[in-house]
């Protein structure tokens, strides 16, 4: 079935970033790209193109970043006083002996001291790896292991419950900084940072220098470490700018937990290369909290993902028409597949619709996306950016083989070269090179392309059902259940059976207002075999007060499976919400 299409009007497109689509990509070069940027003495580094180089422009009264409590409070820094805290933190660890190549981790919420410890970080020429504030002790353990964390900057509540019975087990990590005052065997970042000059050169970086450690989200299995160079900073820069459509001087707000790579590739990097004004807010999802934000904030661009996309739905069209959101120019949504009733939902809602872009914290930065510019297919993740190839690919044979014809299902392939792309998976050399085949890299993600160039996803390869000789990618199945009243948020898996290898099998949560019965169930069924008949339609229909997912907001299918099935759980750290 052909979707509705959302087109754009010619004229706003004209006005965004990336007027055409083609001509763009037919003229890019990330050579080019780069020249968008200031090197540094011919190095580069990620630091100085965020902050610095801004400040030098002549614009550090420009408020970088406004910070709003979850009591009330409303902090700001202008990109000059975010750069003298960052350079007293690039002081403070030159002075306590952390320096070029070490690596720094963060352990705090959405707190202007992590953003000064990010860019601080990147000036001292050191790596930068954050770790979710909810994480639990063996979750930070293993990371701080795997990444070989030489200094933690943490809170003293967050310390002592934490982190402080590790330190005996972690003889690489030198040094702890509490954000708010002394403790045993830590420092004193505060006094620290009150001592220290505000003046430091930034580090000279070369483009191939690690600078960011990322941990995937864990949501197929055991999280990977994922490094990144300061050369990603150009990709940063230019998928801000043409995806995000980020204008220097806009009020940006991207509300990803910074413990993930979205947080600091769109919630910190690509803003301010891009010299916007960022919203960070300390306080956790509330939809009337949210709404008030964007009104009260003047937001232009807003960066969300579905899950957060789904509670929106689910408290309905009517908060949004209570507010006034006339500065909102551009939404974006990434993490997950965004089911096309949500892109439909949020056009009447908003007036226009949200964005949907794939990438993956291997790949640093965003490769495929609804443009400004580019009508919306609701469901399509759009098409990839200038200076990136997408493929689909075959890679049942001895060769991988290109899919070139349209509506062919596939794994999506990437032809490596952009500059966030990874460098290694650290201490996973192999599983890093099965990425790579005949020239392509393979994402782990089905999809499929449409005649129009535009990406379609299906399913995690891992997620695919077989079912009586169909292949069954659970978005289709999710996206159908999405369109019924009483569906808030759905995941769909496959569970061994003799006679059909799977079947298929839908965990459903129910927006307020409708309560589990059978009657529902058989409706839901109903509902699903009429749009996608009986081959594809679940099977069985289980109801859950709420799915698991990831700390990064993503639905756990292979744990709804294992359950399912009875088997081992796996790798749990990044669980999040579980309650069923
Ligand atoms: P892990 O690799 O540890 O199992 P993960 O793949 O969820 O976890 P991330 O790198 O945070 O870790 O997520 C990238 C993945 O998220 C993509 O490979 C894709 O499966 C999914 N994803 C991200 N954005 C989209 C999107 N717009 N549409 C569909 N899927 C998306
Ligand atoms: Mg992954």
């Amino acid at each position: 079935m052909e979707p509705q299409i959302i087109r754009k009007d010619k004229a706003s497109a004209q006005q965004a970033n990336m007027p055409d689509h083609d001509a763009a990509r037919a003229s890019f070069s990330w050579d080019q790209a780069q020249g968008l940027l200031d090197g540094l003495g011919g190095g580069l580094n990620i630091a100085h193109e965020a902050v610095d180089r801004h400040v030098v422009a002549g614009h550090g009264k420009q408020v970088a970043l406004r910070w709003l409590g979850k009591s009330g409070e409303r902090v700001e820094y202008t990109y000059a006083a975010l750069q003298a805290q960052a350079n007293r933190f690039a002081n403070v660890l030159r002075g306590q002996g952390i320096g070029r190549g070490d690596r720094v981790y963060s352990l705090l919420g959405r707190e202007p001291e992590l953003y000064i410890a990010v860019l601080g970080t990147l000036k001292a020429g050191a790596v930068f790896c954050p770790l979710f504030s909810a994480f639990g002790p063996e979750p930070i353990q293993s990371r701080l292991e795997i990444g070989g964390g030489n200094a933690v900057v943490t809170s003293s509540r967050l310390y002592k419950r934490k982190l402080q019975g590790l330190r005996g087990s972690l003889p690489e990590l030198r040094k702890v900084f509490l954000t708010d005052g002394a403790g045993e065997g830590c420092e004193d970042l505060r006094a620290l940072m009150e001592a220290a000059s505000e003046d430091f050169d930034t580090v000279q970086t070369g483009p191939e220098d690690p600078a960011l450690l990322h941990f995937t989200s864990g949501t197929t299995g055991k999280p990977k470490g994922v490094q990144h160079v300061h050369r990603a900073v150009v990709a940063h820069h230019v998928t801000g700018r043409l995806a995000l459509d980020l204008r220097p001087g806009d009020t940006y707000w991207c509300t990803a937990d910074p413990g993930w790579v979205t947080g600091t590739s769109y919630g910190i990097i690509a803003p301010l290369t891009n010299r916007v004004t960022m919203i960070v807010d300390e306080a956790e999802f509330d939809f009337e909290r949210w709404y008030g934000i964007l009104e009260a904030e003047r937001v232009n661009v807003w960066y969300t993902a579905p899950t957060a996309i789904r509670m929106l739905m689910k408290a309905g069209t009517d908060p949004v028409r209570a507010h006034d959101f006339s500065a909102l120019r551009f939404m974006a949504s990434v993490g997950e597949p965004l089911n096309p009733e949500a892109v439909i939902w949020s056009h009447q809602a908003f007036g226009m619709p949200f964005h949907d872009n794939w990438w993956q914290t291997e790949t640093g930065g965003i490769m495929i996306a609804n443009y400004a510019c580019m009508d919306v297919k609701p469901g399509s993740m759009g098409k990839p950016l200038p200076g990136i190839e997408a493929g689909i690919v075959d890679t049942s044979g001895d060769t991988l083989r290109e899919i070139t014809e349209p509506g062919q299902m596939g794994e999506l392939a990437l032809r490596p070269g952009w500059p966030s792309m990874m460098r290694t998976y650290l201490h996973e050399q192999a599983r890093y090179d099965k990425c790579f085949r005949d020239g392509w890299y393979l994402s782990g993600d089905l999809a499929m392309r449409d005649a129009d160039g535009y990406f379609w996803f299906v399913g995690r390869d891992k997620d695919l059902i077989k079912s009586s000789g169909h292949l069954i990618g659970p978005f289709e199945v999710e996206s159908a259940l999405m369109e019924h009243p009483a569906v808030a948020e759905v995941g769909v898996i496959g569970v061994p059976d003799e006679t059909a290898g799977e079947l298929v099998k839908a965990y459903v949560a129910l927006k307020p207002g409708f309560a589990p019965s059978e009657e529902l169930q058989l409706e839901l069924m109903g509902h699903a075999r009429k749009r996608l008949g009986p081959a594809v339609a679940p099977k069985d229909i289980a109801f859950r007060k709420n799915l698991p997912k990831t700390r990064s907001g993503k639905i756990m299918r292979r744990l709804l499976k294992a359950r399912e099935l009875g088997l081992p759980e796996g790798d749990i750290s990044t669980l999040e919400s579980d309650e069923t």
